[in-house]
């Protein structure tokens, strides 16, 4: 977006896409080139608030190691070496080889792969998939941010975002640390902590967010889920609870009062490793100062138990009353730019009304590997284990070529070896991308791809209540 003159300094405002938080961005420009990047104080969520990444945005535009040039691998995937070619000669290429891949084998054997969120590329590549007809599109959401959202939608039906600005009284911090993945949440918390609210971490690391808090538990990694139903055990135990909000909005909780009372804090003890009436202060703090909300992050979704530590958490969210109200959890609600900007996530799951739309997204999702995955009907991403099963393993059929934009899957996915294993065995593979990453090095031909500061798109960011 064009910006504005101050002191004599020329600025344009956009938006850091260097992950999915979307904070805003004040660039300066010199000679008609970026110069120095800032945060935007008006922006309503990040105001002001840059983390270490979106301040060095320049050094990704214009580092030495960027990738420049079309390149075709002439060696083999072992020992690669690589040669230029023309923007032409290698779309020419790629599609040649989809397009046979596709007449062979049937569209559903080319995997389309995308990485973290890049705005307006990620509705071209759902696209890109849609016009080559197949159904297996993957992103890392299935360890990022789906099990939360998945639990959240199955407990109350959307998404619940922590509400600063009100402020709440207690805050649980739960298997993150924003200091370093979510800058403006922890500016956020600190404001709030100034203004007196109960700080708990809940981490196996010491952050510095841990050592300020009022309580910190320290659980096994992995764990999470029974110190989760711990501390519902300890609310409804000691009727801490919102019984107001129970009755009136819940079903279900005479289940969840049986089905917790096997956790006490004492059997949750010996399999966290955090000490038991840590435990009960920790339920005790929540509960009885509201209100009070529970920022959560990946170290819950990256883990065991993924998708039910985060229904347990979802529950103690409703148990307590601190759904829907000022200082507690809010809806999350993105403005509405689904039809120039639509999440295929949730696009897949919009009733558009058109019978033709719907039969073909029927249709396609009956051909997909995870098809047999008793994802929940709105899950149309096929998880990345089921895309590298199905190149070793055949399971549910191969795998044949990738598209792969901005994922650096050999590093990002689970079981990296079988993650390598498969990218040797594929026969073609795409890799769009800004620098020659491991997973580049394993491509058949290598797209130089833009920086976010190089191309137009809309944005919305991931926290706005
Ligand atoms: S937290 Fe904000 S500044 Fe940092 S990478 Fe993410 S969007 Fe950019």
């Amino acid at each position: 977006m064009k910006g504005s003159q101050e002191n004599n300094k020329e600025y344009i405002r956009s938006t850091c896409r260097l992950c999915y938080n979307g904070c805003g961005i004040l660039v300066e420009m010199k000679n008609g080139e970026p110069f120095r990047v800032k945060g935007d104080p008006i922006h309503p969520v990040s105001k002001g608030a840059l983390c270490k990444k979106g301040l060095a945005s320049l050094e990704y535009l214009s580092s030495g190691y960027r990738l420049t040039q079309p390149l075709i691998r002439v060696g083999s995937k072992k020992n690669p070496q690589w040669k230029e070619i023309q923007w032409d000669s290698a779309l020419e290429l790629i599609a040649e080889r989809f397009a046979d891949t596709k007449k062979r084998y049937g569209a559903e054997s080319i995997q389309v792969i995308k990485g973290g969120a890049k705005g307006i590329s990620d509705v071209l590549l759902k696209k890109f998939a849609d016009a080559l007809e197949t159904p297996n599109y993957t992103s890392m959401a299935s360890i990022c941010f789906v099990p939360g959202e998945m639990a959240s939608r199955f407990t109350y039906g959307y998404y619940a975002v922590p509400d600063f600005d009100h402020p709440p009284r207690c805050i649980i911090v739960w298997g993150c640390n924003p200091e370093s993945s979510a800058i403006s949440i922890y500016n956020d918390i600190n404001k709030a902590a100034k203004k007196g609210a109960k700080l708990i971490v809940i981490d196996p690391l010491k952050s510095r967010l841990a050592q300020k808090a009022d309580l910190w538990l320290k659980p096994r990694p992995g764990t999470d889920l029974h110190l989760a139903l711990a501390i519902a055990h300890v609310i409804i135990r000691e009727k801490l609870y919102d019984r107001n909000f129970v009755d009136r909005w819940t079903t279900g909780f005479e289940q969840l009062e049986k089905h917790v009372r096997a956790y006490t804090p004492e059997k949750a003890a010996n399999i966290t490793w955090v000490d038991r009436d840590k435990i009960i202060e920790a339920a005790r703090l929540y509960a009885t100062n509201k209100p009070g909300c529970i920022q959560w992050g990946n170290g819950l979704e990256t883990n065991l138990n993924s998708f039910q530590t985060c229904r347990a958490i979802a529950m103690l969210r409703a148990i307590s009353g601190n759904l829907a109200v000022p200082g507690g959890e809010l809806r999350w609600a993105q403005p509405r730019t689904e039809n120039v900007f639509p999440n295929p996530f949730h696009h897949a799951q919009a009733n558009t009304g058109d019978e033709n739309h719907e039969r073909l997204i029927y249709e396609r999702h009956q051909k997909s590997l995870s098809r047999n995955d008793n994802l929940a009907p709105f899950a149309r991403y096929v998880t990345p284990p089921r895309v590298v099963k199905s190149v070793i393993r055949k399971d549910p059929y191969p795998i044949r070529s990738a598209f792969i934009q901005g994922s650096n899957i050999l590093c990002s996915y689970p079981n990296s070896r079988e993650t390598f294993e498969a990218l040797k065995m594929l026969e073609f593979v795409v890799v769009t991308d800004m620098f020659m990453t491991p997973t580049a090095m394993m491509a058949d031909v290598v797209l130089p791809a833009a920086s976010y500061l190089e191309f137009d798109s809309i944005e919305a960011p991931c926290h706005l209540p």
